[in-house]
């Protein structure tokens, strides 16, 4: 499984602003991170959105539903697992 790349291009193809388990409040806390991220500024380890580049969430804990298998990046990048938000790497 190629790691997914941290770029502007794939940030837009993510669902995960869109999933019931994005709660309004993660969302509000993410704000700011998130434009720096549609700036460009996308290369760090940590970030609030595209869970499957970057790490698991800091903020989400309860898990809803996932769009992951779902997304176009699931299979462009030939991912197996979901709820990224969750877990480094998947479950
Ligand atoms: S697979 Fe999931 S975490 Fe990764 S970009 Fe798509 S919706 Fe976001
Ligand atoms: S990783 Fe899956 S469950 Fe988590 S916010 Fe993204 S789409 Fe939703």
């Amino acid at each position: 499984m190629p790691a997914v790349a941290k770029t502007k291009e794939n940030l837009m193809k993510c669902l995960c602003m869109s999933c019931p388990t994005y709660t309004e409040e993660c969302k509000a806390k993410a704000k700011p991170e998130l434009e720096e991220l549609k700036e460009g500024n996308m290369d760090r380890t940590h970030a609030e959105a595209m869970f499957c580049a970057y790490e698991e969430s800091n903020c989400l804990s309860e898990e809803k539903e996932c769009l992951c298998p779902t997304c176009v990046l699931f299979a462009e990048y030939n991912l197996e697992n979901s709820y990224f938000c969750m877990k480094t790497g998947g479950k």
